[in-house]
């Protein structure tokens, strides 16, 4: 068992369902690269292991993720160089420059990891509490069954603050449906628990402070089907989504979300890879509120 430093792994129910805790409640966890790839040290684990049957995804603290770390200290060291830098900086097409190096990490740590658990050989369960933002929405969306507390808010800000087309995994017009897909993208508006349990992306809302005692009490009753059972379900509905262009279409829109990095570092001399205050970005301490999305307000 790897010894994490960034998320908690333990196993309840002799075993059946393992509980993954994304533990940096101070940055509300932002994912850093040394948690993604905890993260994905962790799912293998769940997965290896044949006694897991279902695993639970979730968040110490406020908020289940705000989304990618964008400036943490820990982050920046981590992406080096320093004594700190993470090892990953240098492998995976770290080392080769320009959009190369952005494209080949961003596949690896941000994309393809993302699309890896989707697939995962078990039962995932995100469970969500509070603000849930960009990156956020991707840790969540690969999971099977998403549940919620009434704290929680959903949306995607990197078009409205970072003149991105969405994060790297563009499951949103899957989720959202398509126009309210472009709605939240091009406001950076929230959905609230309630909203999200009415488009279909979130299977139940539980009372604040129920959360963590009503995802599993939820995940006991997934865990006792046979894992056979449970598996053939997932794997159907996935190639179902697959073969509506599930897969294809989230490539395709990786490719997109690059050429969109590679416009910025253009415009800004090579000095950034997405829109800062320089070019024309508000800047995080200026910007306005995220506003939730409601009927009859402009
Ligand atoms: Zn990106």
């Amino acid at each position: 068992m790897p010894d994490y430093r960034w998320l908690l792994y333990e196993t309840i129910d002799d075993g059946r369902i393992a509980l993954i805790t994304l533990n940096r409640p101070r940055q509300r966890n932002a994912q850093s690269r040394g948690l993604l790839v905890e993260l994905g040290q962790a799912f293998d684990a769940a997965e290896a292991d044949d006694a897991v049957r279902v695993v639970i995804l979730r968040g110490n603290g406020t908020s289940f993720s705000a989304g990618h770390d964008m400036g943490s200290k820990e982050s920046v060291e981590e992406d080096g160089p320093g004594p700190n830098e993470h090892p990953t900086v240098s492998i995976n097409g770290g080392t080769r420059g320009g959009i190369e190096t952005r494209w080949l990490q961003e596949w690896h740590y941000y994309f393809n990891n993302t699309q890896r658990w989707r697939d995962l050989r078990k039962i995932t369960i995100a469970s969500e509490q509070g603000p849930v933002y960009s990156a956020g929405l991707m840790l969540m969306w690969a999971c099977d069954l998403i549940v919620a507390d009434t704290t929680a808010t959903f949306a995607d800000v990197v078009g409205t603050r970072l003149g991105m087309c969405g994060v790297e995994y563009l499951a949103h017009p899957w989720e959202f449906g398509v126009r309210k897909a472009k709605e939240l993208l091009l406001t950076g508006d929230s959905i609230d628990a309630d909203e999200a349990y009415r488009l279909g992306m979130v299977s139940k809302v539980f009372p604040e402070g129920h959360l963590v005692d009503d995802t599993v009490e939820f995940a006991r009753r997934i865990a006792a089907l046979p894992s056979v059972t449970s598996l053939m379900i997932k794997e159907a509905v996935n190639q179902t989504q697959d073969n509506q262009g599930f897969h294809n279409a989230l490539n395709a829109a990786f490719t997109i979300h690059e050429l969109n990095h590679a416009h910025w570092a253009m415009v800004s001399d090579g000095k950034a890879w997405v829109q800062t205050e320089e070019t024309g970005a508000v800047g995080w301490k200026d910007a306005p509120p995220i506003r939730a999305a409601q009927k009859g307000t402009p």
